[in-house]
């Protein structure tokens, strides 16, 4: 894709967000757009980010440590979030690359992020992964588990978690998926809520979304891997 046409992608994502927004009478502000760029080549993150995006998101560590710290050099507000499973022994390389991790999803992680956050003195926002749906082969901790498990995170492990994080089960209506995603965050006093993806996002903002996750409506179709 070209420079201009990713722009012009760009741009309509951002107008359907502030749209969406303003349908929900919120302001487009508290919403940020994580571009999600996994698959897609550097070339392609500096493309965005010369279209002013800042913020991107990617799966797999191993592809965010090739991929990043050359662009984090020469945009330093490039701002970048793990949405990808995540395994303990790749904490601290997450710890040290990523801002923001939206997939603490059990107790092991948990641990294995306190111990890497101490010992690399930086600390990026946590998102605990909620398996919104209940689904057996989805990673996350299910809707009953998620008010002990945001207590242990604090209580156990002293971190902080900011919000959380679904994915719904495909084929169904992603709305009351983000409702109870939304109803765990309140009562449990978080603020962040990272839902919706290309086919939802409008959707999730209506519910509260506060993190959009948003790869084929601005990069284009993915390469199988
Ligand atoms: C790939 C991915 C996205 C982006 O999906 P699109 O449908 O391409 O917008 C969002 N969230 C997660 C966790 C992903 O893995």
């Amino acid at each position: 894709m070209t420079v201009t046409a990713l722009a012009a992608r760009l741009a309509a994502v951002r107008a359907r967000i502030a749209a969406a927004a303003d349908r929900a009478g919120r302001a487009a502000a508290g919403v940020t757009l994580v571009a999600i760029a996994k698959t897609h080549p550097a070339a392609a993150v500096e493309a965005a980010l010369a279209a002013g995006q800042r913020v991107f998101g990617e799966n797999r560590v191993q592809e965010a440590q090739s991929k990043y710290p050359a662009l984090k050099s020469r945009y330093p507000d490039l701002r970048l979030h793990l949405v990808g499973p995540l395994q303990t022994n790749k904490a601290r390389d997450a710890v040290r690359l990523f801002d923001v991790i939206h997939t603490l999803d059990r107790p092991r992680l948990a641990e294995a992020l306190a111990r890497a956050m101490a010992q690399e003195g930086r600390r990026p926002a946590l998102l605990i992964e909620v398996n919104i749906g209940a689904e057996p082969q989805k990673a996350g901790v299910t809707p009953d588990q998620a008010d002990a498990f945001v207590a242990d995170c604090r209580a156990r492990w002293n971190l902080a978690p900011a919000g959380l994080m679904c994915i719904p089960p495909v084929g169904t209506d992603p709305a009351p998926h983000f409702a109870l995603l939304a109803a765990i965050a309140r009562r449990d006093g978080l603020a962040e809520l990272s839902m919706g993806m290309s086919d939802d996002f409008e959707i999730a903002i209506a519910q509260g979304a506060t993190l959009v996750r948003v790869g084929t409506a601005i990069f284009g179709p993915r390469a199988a891997r």
